[in-house]
């Protein structure tokens, strides 16, 4: 059968195979720290095996593998359209350890800037501990281009980026790491398989936090490297050492979560461009961040090489900090947390969750102001979204 699988399919069966573990349809949660041998010499074959790079038994020990993650990283692969993937415990194991796989003693790095905050604090704080040269540039090619340096070993970006959303011409940025050698990585979180195909592009890693649309339920903490095997290779080694695997219930949860990825995604995209285009009609809505919309500076990539541009919207509210929260605080439905992707709409004001420890003047340099909202909407019916959002406003 030639015909290819679309991620919506890919994401309920994974690579099609008839055969499954005790004939179950959903995965099984093995749920066990470690798996005997039957004798000695199933033992001597095991280790004799390994020593030779032949792998004649997956399971040995939990901290290297779970059963149900295999069947979780199966099916990320297969909608990815990756050779291989790797679960993590955390979309924050992921970005680190991927960098850590393949970071160089002097080497360089370039990052996007508006990445996510942990990111930019491991790329700006900890790197240059360990001999690495780190430049945070503005989110686009020709920032990225400039910033490249002869040591220069890895391009890491996001795309879209939070909050404001900014999408990155990726075949842009792939031309010009390829002519050079250098690898790039990006965070794919807020686009998701669904709506972006980065390795198609030519970017050599992909990068999920699996806990926000993947995962889709906000129930569960996870993350995933995909790529090609060789270039895998390292980080795997990486993760079993340090043990960043998620565990067999966060991997079964995560593998069913995916059973609706499409169905949620559509969704996602279609509330996203409706809840844009209100907020943007609505006179205490100021300014609008969404890629869907003829005003995001970047509207033209993105409908260049994205399906969709999910449910992640930026904007400022008219008023200060004290009109700010008078609307988070008169909102129903939203959930006030971080996080984003799940069933449950969320909102933050970006000033007080995830910058509060900077100084007004640190928050203002990156764009970072009292009434910048950004809001992750879920899978509620979306005129009931709208109308909470339209009383709330009303009150500012
Ligand atoms: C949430 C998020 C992360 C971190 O993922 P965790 O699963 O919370 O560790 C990294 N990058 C982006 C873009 C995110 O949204």
């Amino acid at each position: 059968m030639t015909h290819k699988w679309r991620p919506a399919t890919l994401a309920i069966h994974g690579p099609v195979k008839r055969r499954k573990a005790h004939h179950a349809v959903s995965t099984p949660i093995v749920h066990t720290s470690n798996y005997s041998f039957e004798s000695t010499s199933e033992v001597y074959e095991f280790m004799k095996a390994k020593a030779e790079g032949r792998i004649i038994r997956e399971h040995e020990y939990g901290r290297y593998f779970n059963p149900t993650q295999q069947e979780a990283e199966r099916k990320l692969a297969a909608i990815e359209g990756a050779e291989r993937a790797i679960l993590f415990s955390s979309g924050m194991s992921a970005v680190i350890l991927a960098l850590m796989a393949c970071m160089k003693k002097d080497g360089h790095i370039i990052f996007t800037g508006d990445c996510y905050r942990q990111t930019r604090d491991f790329a700006t704080n900890l790197l240059p501990r360990f001999s690495v040269e780190t430049s945070l540039v503005e989110p686009n090619a020709l920032a990225i281009e400039k910033a490249i340096r002869p040591n220069t070993n890895i391009i890491f970006t996001e795309s879209p980026t939070n909050p404001y959303l900014r999408v990155l011409d990726i075949p842009a940025i792939v031309k010009v790491a390829r002519r050079r050698k250098i690898l790039t990585m990006i965070d794919a979180t807020l686009a998701t398989p669904f709506n972006l195909r980065p390795l198609d592009s030519g970017v050599d890693i992909v990068l999920h936090s699996a806990t926000k649309y993947l995962g889709g339920h906000n129930d569960l903490l996870a993350g995933v490297a995909l790529g090609r095997h060789a270039l895998l290779e390292d980080l795997g080694k990486l993760q079993r050492m340090i043990g960043a695997t998620p565990g067999p219930l966060t991997c079964f949860l995560l593998e069913r979560g995916l059973k609706t990825f499409g169905l949620r995604m559509e969704h996602h995209n279609q509330a996203g461009l409706k809840v844009a285009r209100f907020l943007e009609s609505h006179p205490k809505a100021v300014k609008v961040w969404y890629p869907g919309l003829k005003s995001h500076p970047d509207h033209r990539i993105a409908r260049a090489q994205m399906r969709g541009f999910g449910s992640v919207i930026s904007f400022l509210v008219k008023g200060n900090d004290k009109a700010t929260r008078r609307f988070i605080d008169s909102l129903a439905l939203f959930l006030i947390t971080p996080s984003l992707g799940g069933s449950e709409s969320l909102v933050t004001q970006m000033s007080m969750m995830s910058f509060f420890d900077y100084s007004v003047e640190a928050r203002e340099s990156i764009g970072i102001v009292d009434n910048l909202v950004r809001i992750a909407l879920g899978l509620e019916d979306v005129d009931d979204l709208i109308a909470d959002l339209n009383q709330a406003l009303d009150r500012v």
